[in-house]
């Protein structure tokens, strides 16, 4: 049975997630501040945490900050709406995903189903092959098909566009793709990131919805 650790102060989303989470068959943990979300998660092996940001006695961002100290277990963030530079400083704290309040249970569940697949997928070594929707990419053969026809990507945009598939459906924030892209110690600035997604777009030829959707003020992402 697979663990899930729920750290929200507002007791009636806590109730109502851990009910039907329960439901789902999942075995839940339910935390009502920051500090003691925080002294769970670290005391216990949990295979998904649900933090909010907003927390009394420490913030949801600085407890995703020290969980990433110690710990790999997939983050999802609960957020206010508005709440941007929430998302972002989330992101950049280690997050995995985030979800904006107020969701739909449904959509939840598809992000935790979706965790849970690229934790697997990532226990398995990494995957030679990706796809996102009908683009495939052979890791290993360093071949990119769109709709079966070979793509002439270079390097940089090759790295990139796998970045993005490998997460699938999750956002992927400017200074992570120039972190993972371009390295840590790199000179470039972040606006280089929007260049080159501009270059992968005029070669990612659709008549339908973009295969890259940018995340306004966050990042980008590709879905399914
Ligand atoms: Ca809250």
């Amino acid at each position: 049975m697979k663990k899930i650790l729920i750290v929200e102060d507002e007791k009636n989303i806590a109730r109502f997630l851990e009910l039907e989470l329960r439901h789902e068959k999942f075995e839940v943990t339910v935390c009502y501040d920051g500090r003691q979300g925080l002294e769970q998660a670290l005391a216990q092996q949990f295979d998904c945490i649900l933090l909010d940001v907003m927390l009394p006695a420490l913030n949801g961002i600085e407890v995703c900050r020290r969980i990433r100290k110690q710990s790999d277990v997939p983050i999802l963030l609960l957020t206010a709406r508005d709440a941007v530079m929430d998302r972002v400083a989330g992101l950049d704290a280690g997050a995995d995903d985030y979800i904006v309040k107020p969701f739909a249970i449904e959509e939840l569940l598809a992000r935790i189903r979706s965790i849970f697949r690229r934790v697997k997928s990532s226990d398995a070594q990494e995957q030679a092959k990706l796809t996102v929707r009908d683009i495939e990419m052979d890791t290993q053969a360093y071949e990119v098909f769109l709709r079966g026809e070979r793509l002439e990507l270079t390097r940089t945009e090759f790295d990139l566009l796998k970045l993005l598939m490998w997460n699938k459906n999750i956002v992927c924030t400017r200074e992570r793709i120039l972190e993972q892209v371009w390295g840590y110690d790199s000179e470039v600035e972040t606006n280089v990131v929007d260049v080159y997604i501009r270059h992968l777009r005029t070669k990612l030829v659709t008549d339908g919805v973009p295969y890259i959707e940018t995340v306004r003020g966050v990042g980008y992402v590709m879905r399914e």
